[in-house]
């Protein structure tokens, strides 16, 4: 394991600073509330030391990928967190069956629920801990090969593909334990991050297509923009945006 190199607080709250600025931009130029945008400061990689800076700096909500690591930093930022911090985390990353009993206590925000079979263990899980997961339905709208979610590429010209994700989507609004809020994705790493503008539009119609169709869940949530990109998803409607390297620099181990 590498040692991580600290940033001082100085250069943490000024990345902070400049990407909450960067929001406020993209909404202003799309006309929208930056309130409605929450900003996920990504801390997979980096060790507890640089949450407790970034809660000082006046950050609140946190995401983290690997099931296994983000509860030993959890623990470790919990007990050393004031009583009266009020921090969220959020967990972004792919998760496996196996592992799904570890993010059903620490997380206020599953964005990655991409089967219907980890929807299922999920649930199970859930109620099992007498406990209602609030979750995000992660879909692949870009049609990359590499990425999780569900296929949902071409969804609105491809009937058979629509009716596939519209069952599976049926079924799981229909789980005990699990609170539907919206959707996830990820866009594909292009040179140019009006590239990923599609992606990120096709995710609003999907949302906005799903929302007429199950009307009584509340689909509002779109997580959607990273480092790269984050501008083009808050003006395509991101009411999350998910940031790792803007605020925290470079990760010294590669992870997805
Ligand atoms: C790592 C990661 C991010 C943050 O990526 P950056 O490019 O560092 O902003 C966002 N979402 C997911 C799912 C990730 O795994």
């Amino acid at each position: 394991m590498v040692e991580h190199a600290l940033i001082d607080q100085e250069t943490l709250a000024a990345r902070i600073a400049d990407v909450k600025a960067r929001i406020a931009e993209a909404c202003r130029a799309s006309g929208r509330s930056p309130e409605n945008v929450r900003l996920v400061a990504v801390s997979k990689t980096h060790p507890a030391e640089m949450v407790l800076a970034a809660v000082a700096a006046g950050l609140t909500d946190f995401g983290e990928n690997r099931p296994e690591e983000a509860v030993a930093k959890i623990a470790e930022v919990d007990a050393r967190l004031s009583d009266d911090a009020d921090i969220r985390w959020h967990m972004i990353g792919h998760i496996q069956s196996r592992k799904a009993r570890l993010v059903v206590r620490r997380f206020s925000l599953i964005h990655s629920v991409d089967s219907l079979k980890l929807a299922d263990k999920l649930s199970r899980l859930a109620v099992q801990h007498d406990r209602v997961l609030d979750v995000l339905l992660e879909m692949n709208v870009s049609g990359e090969e590499t990425k999780s979610g569900w296929q949902a590429h071409g969804w609105d010209k491809n009937a058979t593909l629509r009716e596939s994700l519209w069952n599976d989507i049926q079924s799981i609004l229909l789980l005990p334990g699990l609170r539907v809020h919206g959707l996830m994705t990820m866009a594909p790493i292009v040179p140019d991050p009006e590239m990923a503008r599609p992606t990120f539009m096709a995710l609003r119609l999907l949302r906005d297509a799903l929302q007429s169709d199950f009307p009584d869940v509340s689909w509002r949530e779109l997580s959607m923009g990273m480092t790269d990109d984050y501008p083009v998803a808050v003006s395509e409607g991101a009411t999350i945006v998910r940031i790792g390297r803007a605020i925290f620099g470079p990760r010294e181990t590669r992870q997805e």
